[in-house]
């Protein structure tokens, strides 16, 4: 569907990528989720597209500007790949990179951000427990000052990036109960006190390093305090926005794979003396799938510009984040109704997307916490 927002710039970056995902990524897609992981130097390959240096000064080897349109068409890309794990992997940089631009002192951003830009080394953010995950307020990681340093206890759970990660972002309550009483802190890996262990055999993201981390006595400099104290849970809820964004137009990209794919199949296919794509039931089919697939684009177009132009739209994106993966759920069963019995096997991207549809209606926060958000940001 045309995009009134497309610019030279904008479709030169997105087919940039789009061109690296074809002939890097999705050759080898299967061949890495087999083997539950992929080569390490893909991290700095998919970083020196400068897909994650959005709002990241160019000195720590960001971009220098932000644009939502530049923002949906890396997620676009990523989704249509197929390659969840991979991106999950590579991508959770993304979701602690905001925080640590904007809240970390000078010395940390210095030392990681480069890092992290490059693909040098990996980040990931801890906010998830053991306990929860939706009820972020009630975290129960806990960090109490001693002397210059803040000394940090607990676990985390389901960590993208985790095992490999050099950096994190991890919140602990530092106050009271609720809300008011979580703090951000930047982790360095070999900190002593701090561990972690694979959490393998999940439904999707097979090529993804998913971890729970453990905090022991934790010691981290006072400098490493991210922000004022008990202000946390606002940053964690702003930085929420902009993976809730990319997770969407996640969704619209596999849903677009999901419709190729499906209608490749269809073209090729004969039952009943004709090809597949000529009766009607599966033409309906296909009629649903590209009308859902519009309606994410636009709605992700349409937030893009709002966005750029400075409003925050947060109940905008809570309703998109549930929008997308109630319509990819949709476009994954009924991509997989029309492939038959050759969808159920293992090694095609239909099959992946179907077992990876989930993930993104329960992480980054869940299709029933996003309903729920966007009803109380409407002001009912
Ligand atoms: C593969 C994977 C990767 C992840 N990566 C990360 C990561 O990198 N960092 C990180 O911090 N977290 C990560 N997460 C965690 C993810 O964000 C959480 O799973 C998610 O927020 C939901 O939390 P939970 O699983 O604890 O479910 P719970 O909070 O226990 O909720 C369980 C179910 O109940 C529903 N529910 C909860 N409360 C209510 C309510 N009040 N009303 C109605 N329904 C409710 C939820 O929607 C959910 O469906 C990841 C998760 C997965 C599966």
């Amino acid at each position: 569907m045309l995009n009134p927002f497309e610019t030279e710039e904008r479709r030169a970056f997105q087919d940039n990528v789009r061109k690296f995902m074809e002939t890097e990524i999705n050759p080898h897609v299967d061949e890495w989720d087999e083997a539950g992981a992929y080569p390490h130097e893909i991290n700095e390959k998919v970083c020196a597209l400068g897909v994650f240096g959005f709002d990241i000064p160019e000195e720590y080897g960001g971009l220098g500007f932000d644009d939502m349109h530049m923002r949906k068409a890396v997620g676009i890309e990523m989704g249509r790949s197929s390659a969840g794990g991979v991106m999950a992997s590579v991508g959770a940089r993304s979701i602690m990179l905001k925080p640590l631009s904007e809240l970390a002192n000078d010395d940390i951003k210095a030392r990681a951000l480069p890092d992290l830009l490059s693909g040098k080394k990996g980040g990931a953010l801890g906010i998830t427990e053991p306990g929860g995950g939706s009820d972020v307020a009630n975290i129960k990681t806990v960090a109490h000052k001693d002397g210059d340093e803040w000394v940090l206890n607990g676990q985390k759970m389901f960590i993208t990036g985790g095992m490999q990660a050099s950096y994190f972002v991890i919140a602990a309550r530092t106050g009271k109960s609720g809300m008011g009483g979580i703090s951000l802190f930047f982790v360095d890996a070999d900190t002593p006190g701090f561990s972690r262990t694979p959490i393998d055999r999940k439904m999707g993201w097979w090529a993804s390093d998913t971890a729970t981390l453990y905090f022991d006595d934790c010691r981290v400099p006072d400098a490493h305090l991210m922000g004022a104290e008990n202000k946390g849970f606002y940053a964690i809820m702003n930085n929420f926005n902009f993976e809730r964004f990319l997770m969407a137009a996640q969704m619209t990209g596999m849903s677009m794979r999901l419709f190729d794919d499906c209608v490749a199949y269809a073209q090729e296919r004969e039952t009943f003396g004709d090809k597949l794509i000529a009766h009607q039931v599966i033409r309906h089919k296909l009629a649903d799938m590209s009308a859902r697939i519009d309606a994410m684009d636009a709605y992700l177009n349409q937030l893009g510009e709002i966005i750029n132009r400075g409003e925050k739209a947060l109940a905008e994106i809570s309703k998109l984040k549930f929008f997308c993966s109630t319509n990819l759920e949709k476009n994954a069963s009924d991509a997989m109704q029309i492939m038959g019995g050759a969808g159920y096997l293992r090694g095609n991207a239909v099959e992946r997307i179907y077992r990876e549809v989930k993930v993104q209606a329960i992480g980054g926060g869940s299709e029933e916490i996003m309903r729920d958000l966007s009803v109380r940001l409407m002001g009912l």
